[in-house]
């Protein structure tokens, strides 16, 4: 990578980019997920998701990848911005393979290469592109998230997305699992305007006209600066990156060094792992290579207005942040389906038992006469489960006591017909006058298809 202006910019084009990247852990994080780049002929913002399954080496792959395109484009711009967003897409995959704890592990991508007249734009995830142009701010991206298909389908507006519960959830991302298709377009360019790639710590807190007021003001540098810090004070609790980059003529400041500037955890992972370099602890801090990455400390407390459910944060929301398919909607109506449901199957389950309760009979008595139950010869307070079925001529009184008393406790039978042999048997064994009849009389109860009422 050079670090002298390019002497062959006029063969792709008559402009360059001026250039700042910034990035900062922000006031809540442990860690910076986010990594940025900005050179010559690529700017990219990559917002690591993941959490535990670390974010930040996903965003740090990508923007290690995607920076490899950083040289006047000798091919279509959008084919080499695909190419490289599926390079660090394979790059993922392959660090998962190799380490399945980081299983889960993605990042967004939002991505300019510059050919001295256009920039092509490779995009997936919620990380934006804004173009800057007479004094007006335009969104290039549109976020792939659950809230901007709620815009999108009219459900809610801009500025309730960013109270929206899940405002986090990215339904895209270079996760090394699924192919994802980068939305890919070209923007021309034209001097004076200048380009913002930045993170959701920084879209998420400020409107477009805010991010637009701040763009009007000073170089790359200090817009960048003040991006970063406009977003802590509007109270972001994430990581907060911000590249920015104006179209200038080549002749202008001729001086001005090109050095690629290397943001977040693509620049702190190397310095970590020599143990070079802050080690966190500090908000607020920026690293570009080149300089001493301190800007401005700010007091490693967290600040008062950050509640204490999101200062302890025992789960990292970022650990949900991406998810491949939306959230369930209307979650009510499928309770309710789902509740309905449930009734039914009580309800045939209860019409299933009452219905095989009235196959039941047995034998027992009513005022005196042997009777034939149906239902079942069971006590629940409250409820009736049998009720007299065939009254029978056979008296109580003229059976043996030993007889009666079986009688009266109810002598089980497997069918209505078993229920009458009980009763030819009970009625020969009569005293006193011969038994004229066993005939059951008329039912005292028609039989009815219990089973289809309601019970
Ligand atoms: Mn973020």
């Amino acid at each position: 990578m050079t670090t002298e202006p390019r002497s062959d910019t006029a063969a792709t084009g008559p402009l360059r980019l001026q250039y700042a990247a910034l990035s900062d852990v922000g006031r809540i994080r442990k860690d910076n997920q986010d990594s940025g780049y900005a050179g010559p002929w690529l700017l990219a913002v990559c917002d690591g998701v993941g959490g535990a399954a670390r974010g930040d080496l996903a965003s740090a792959t990508a923007v290690s990848q995607l920076r490899k395109i950083d040289q006047p484009p000798e091919a279509e711009l959008l084919a080499l911005v695909a190419g490289a967003l599926h390079r660090a897409h394979d790059r993922i995959s392959e660090l998962v393979d190799e380490d399945p704890s980081l299983n889960g592990t993605s990042t967004t991508a939002t991505v300019a290469l510059f050919d001295g007249s256009q920039v092509g734009v490779g995009h997936v995830g919620d990380s934006r592109a804004y173009l800057f142009r007479d004094g007006t701010i335009s969104q290039l991206t549109k976020d792939h998230t659950f809230v901007q298909s709620l815009i999108d389908e009219g459900r809610i507006t801009e500025e309730e997305s960013r109270t929206h519960p899940h405002r986090n959830l990215i339904l895209r991302a270079l996760d090394g699992v699924h192919d994802t298709e980068p939305d890919l377009f070209t923007v021309e360019v034209a001097v004076g305007d200048r380009l913002l790639l930045c993170s959701d710590g920084a879209s998420g807190v400020l409107d477009d006209s805010r991010i637009g007021d701040i763009l009007a003001t000073g170089t790359p540098d200090y817009a960048a600066v003040e991006l970063v810090r406009a977003s802590l004070e509007a109270g972001s609790s994430d990581n907060v990156t911000c590249v920015v980059a104006d179209v200038v003529d080549t002749a202008a400041d001729p001086d001005d060094e090109l050095v690629p500037l290397l943001v977040g955890s693509a620049a702190e992972l190397p310095r970590r792992a020599s143990g070079v370099g802050p080690t966190g602890g500090g908000l607020f801090r920026g690293h570009r290579s080149g300089d001493t990455g301190e800007l401005e400390p700010v007091a490693a407390e967290l600040p008062d207005d950050v509640p204490f459910a999101i200062a302890s944060d025992p789960i990292d929301p970022e650990e949900a942040r991406y998810a491949p398919r939306p959230p369930r909607r209307f979650v009510w109506l499928k309770r309710l389906l789902v509740g309905v449901v449930l009734l039914g199957i009580v309800w045939i389950g209860a019409a299933a038992a009452w219905s095989w309760s009235q196959e039941q009979y047995y034998v027992s008595e009513q005022d005196g006469q042997v009777t034939i139950f149906r239902g079942l010869n069971a006590d629940l307070p409250g409820v009736e489960l049998s009720r007299p079925y065939e009254a029978t001529n056979v008296e109580l009184a003229r059976l043996s006591e030993f007889q009666a008393s079986k009688v009266r406790d109810g002598i089980d039978a497997t069918s209505l017909a078993d229920a009458r042999r009980t009763v030819e048997n009970l009625a020969s064994l009569q005293v006193d006058e011969p038994d004229e009849t066993t005939e059951p009389t008329e039912p005292t109860d028609e039989p009815t298809d219990e089973s289809t009422s309601d019970g």
